[in-house]
């Protein structure tokens, strides 16, 4: 991506920013829907005026006295399930990456369609993957957080849950040069715990829609069904870019990607405003 197109990316992210101020004092009321960026490339990269000391790790005695922004996100009681609209628009997010061997056919399926998706990423894939965080930013695609080490959170004290989300927003920004403005709990295990350590570290929590149950490796073919008879206005599909053979995860997109660009749908990303 040229310095101009990454440029143009940035300056929608913060125009996402301006979108969202004044809405962060709104009731976190559960289950909401997120609202779809059109177009897909303004990202909420920069949703939310989150210095990086407000995420940094701190000393473990520093970590029950949250950094009290003004503003700050409240803590909500499920994750977000679907954006609220009624417009022929979806979402495709794909978790676990990035992986070198699966998360370039997938950028490039996407670019070659030009449109913009979700990748949540796990800290300890990015750190040796960096160039391809910065290939999926400099894409316009939504860099969001999914741990470091992908564990089940629900079983982790509050602390632990902190460092395994801290550590990851820190590679993303340090990285892409913009910090996460989102978080998906791996095996979509979310509690009270984690929706407030998401909060606090400047990130609403999107779980999704659709599973292609990619994961379980079913075929190529129930991936595009799973796809195709999902397929709904405001619809989050979730895919894997990582974690096992992800062949099928890729070659599936190859079909419904254009099955759905063909059929009327726009492939967005969520923005924060008004969620
Ligand atoms: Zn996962």
């Amino acid at each position: 991506m040229s310095q101009g197109r990454r440029a143009l990316v940035r300056g929608a992210a913060l125009l996402g920013l301006a979108a969202v101020a004044g809405c962060t004092d709104k009731a976190g009321a559960p289950g909401r829907a997120a609202s779809p960026s059109v177009p897909a490339a303004a990202g909420p990269g920069a949703a939310r005026a989150m210095r990086p000391s407000t995420y940094r790790l701190r000393p473990m005695a520093g970590y029950g006295a949250p950094h009290e922004a003004p503003g700050r996100l409240p803590v909500r009681r499920e994750p977000i399930l679907r954006m609220d609209t009624r417009d022929k628009i979806i979402v495709l997010s794909f978790d676990d990456g990035p992986d070198p061997a699966y998360t370039p056919g997938i950028l490039r399926t996407l670019r070659e369609y030009d449109v913009r998706a979700m990748f949540f990423v796990c800290g300890e894939q990015a750190e040796w993957n960096k160039d391809l965080l910065r290939e999926m930013a400099d894409d316009g695609h939504v860099i969001g957080n999914h741990t470091w080490t992908h564990p089940l959170l629900t079983k982790m004290s509050r602390s632990a849950v902190r460092y395994e989300i801290e550590r990851t927003c820190e590679i993303i920004d340090d990285t892409t040069g913009e910090p996460p403005a989102w978080f998906r709990a791996p095996y979509g295990a979310w509690n009270r715990n984690v929706f407030r350590v998401g909060a606090e570290l400047g990130m609403e929590p999107l779980a999704w829609t659709v599973d292609t149950n990619d994961w379980m490796e079913p075929g190529t073919r129930s991936i595009i069904r799973a796809v195709r008879d999902g397929a709904a206005p405001g619809v989050v599909v979730l895919s894997h870019d990582a974690g096992g053979n992800r062949s099928q995860s890729v070659a599936a997109l190859r079909t419904y990607l254009p099955e759905l660009l063909d059929s009327g749908y726009r492939v967005a990303v969520p923005r924060r405003r008004e969620v």
